[in-house]
C-alpha cells in the first residue's frame, strides 16, 4: 500500500484531509511540525508528502527545500496545501521541486483528484527506477533508457522522414565544483543543471544524465536550428542559477554540442554532437556549437 505523510500544525486540517481520503488504498501518517515531519520522512520514505506552508519555526518551503536536498527524500514527491494562494508563493512552491500546489478550503473531490494523480506518477516512476530507466539522483532518464529511445526514434525516421536533433550538456570546470564545495554540493548543481535542463525541454524532448556531469537531449521534430536554439536556452539558464547546499551558493556553466540526424547522419548522431561539445570546451566553455561548424 502506497503511504502519505501529511505535515501541518493544524490538528483540525488533519482530522479533514484523514476524512477527505478515508476511502483511498492509502496508509496515512501525521507530523506536527516541519522538524517532524523531516524525521518521519526520512523514517517512513512515503510515496507522497502533503505539505503544509504555515508552520513555525519551519514553514513548508523550508521543509520542501530540505527534503529536495538529502537523496533520501528528494524523490519523494510533494503536494503544498496552503491557505494562502498568491501566484508567487505556487511558482515558489514548485520552483522548490513540488509537484502542486493546493489552496484552502481544499475541494474534497480535487484534493482526491490530485492526490492520486500524484500516486500514481511516484508508482510509475519507481518501475522505471527499478527498471534503470530513471537516474536516482536527478530524476532524468537514463543513458539505457536514451539508448532505447534513439533506437526507437531512428527506426521510426527511417519509416517515415522527419527531423531530429541532438544536444549534448557538459558541466565546465565540475571537477572544481566538488574539490571547492565537496560531492554534496556536486551532487545538488546536478540537479539543480538536471532541472534547468527539462524546464527549457519540451515534454516531447528526452531529458537524459548520459553519465558524470554529461547530459544529452534528443529533440523528435526538432532539427539542427531548433536544437540549438534550445542549447542556448539552456546555456542562459544555467548561467543565470545559483546553486545552494548547506549555506553555500556557487554559480556554474554548461558547454553545448549540437547535431541533428540530417546533418550527422543516423548513427554519427552523438558522435557528431560530442565532437561539437569538443569543440565548444575548447572555444572557451560556456558557449553553444554545433555540427555544421565541425563540417
Ligand atoms: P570540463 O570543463 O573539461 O568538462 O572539466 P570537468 O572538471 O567538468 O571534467 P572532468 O571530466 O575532469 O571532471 C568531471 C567530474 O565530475 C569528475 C567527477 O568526480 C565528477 N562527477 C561525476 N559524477 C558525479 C556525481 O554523481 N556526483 C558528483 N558530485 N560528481 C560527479
Ligand atoms: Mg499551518
Ligand atoms: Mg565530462
Ligand atoms: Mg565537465
Amino acid at each position: 500500500m502506497q503511504k502519505i505523510l501529511v505535515i501541518n500544525d493544524s490538528s483540525e486540517t488533519h482530522a479533514q484531509i484523514r476524512e477527505h481520503l478515508s476511502q483511498e488504498p492509502i496508509e496515512l501518517h501525521s507530523a506536527f511540525d516541519g522538524q517532524e515531519g523531516l524525521a518521519a520522512a526520512i523514517a517512513i520514505n512515503p510515496d507522497l508528502i502533503l505539505l503544509d506552508v504555515e508552520m513555525h519555526p519551519l514553514d513548508g518551503f523550508d521543509v520542501c527545500r530540505h527534503l529536495k536536498q538529502d537523496s533520501a527524500t528528494l524523490g519523494i514527491p510533494v503536494i503544498f496545501l496552503s491557505g494562502v494562494s498568491s501566484t508567487e508563493d505556487r511558482i515558489r512552491g514548485l520552483e522548490l521541486g513540488a509537484v502542486d500546489y493546493v489552496s484552502k478550503p481544499f475541494d474534497l473531490a480535487e484534493l482526491r483528484a490530485r492526490v492520486r494523480g500524484a500516486l500514481r506518477t511516484k508508482y510509475l516512476m519507481d518501475l522505471l527506477a527499478r527498471k534503470g530507466m530513471i537516474d536516482g539522483l536527478t530524476g532524468l532518464w537514463t543513458r539505457a533508457h536514451f539508448d532505447d529511445r534513439l533506437a526507437s526514434e531512428l527506426a521510426a525516421i527511417a519509416r517515415s522522414p522527419r527531423p531530429l536533433g541532438c544536444v549534448l550538456a557538459d558541466i565546465d570546470n565540475f571537477k572544481n565544483v566538488n574539490d571547492t564545495y565537496g560531492h554534496l554540493f556536486g551532487d545538488e548543481v546536478l540537479r539543480g543543471v538536471a532541472h534547468a535542463l527539462q524546464e527549457v525541454s519540451r515534454a516531447e524532448d528526452i531529458v537524459c544524465r548520459y553519465g558524470g556531469e554529461e547530459f544529452v537531449i534528443l529533440t523528435p521534430g526538432i532539427g539542427l536550428v531548433g536544437a540549438t536554439t534550445l542549447a542556448e536556452r539552456a546555456r542562459e539558464a544555467i548561467q543565470a542559477r545559483s546553486f545552494a547546499h548547506d549555506g553555500r551558493t556557487a554559480k556554474v556553466t554548461c558547454s553545448f554540442g549540437v547535431s541533428d540526424a540530417n546533418i550527422a547522419g543516423f548513427t554519427h548522431l552523438v558522435h557528431a554532437a560530442d565532437a561539437a561539445l569538443y569543440r565548444a570546451k575548447h572555444g572557451g566553455r560556456n558557449c553553444v556549437m554545433d555540427a555544421r561548424d565541425a563540417a
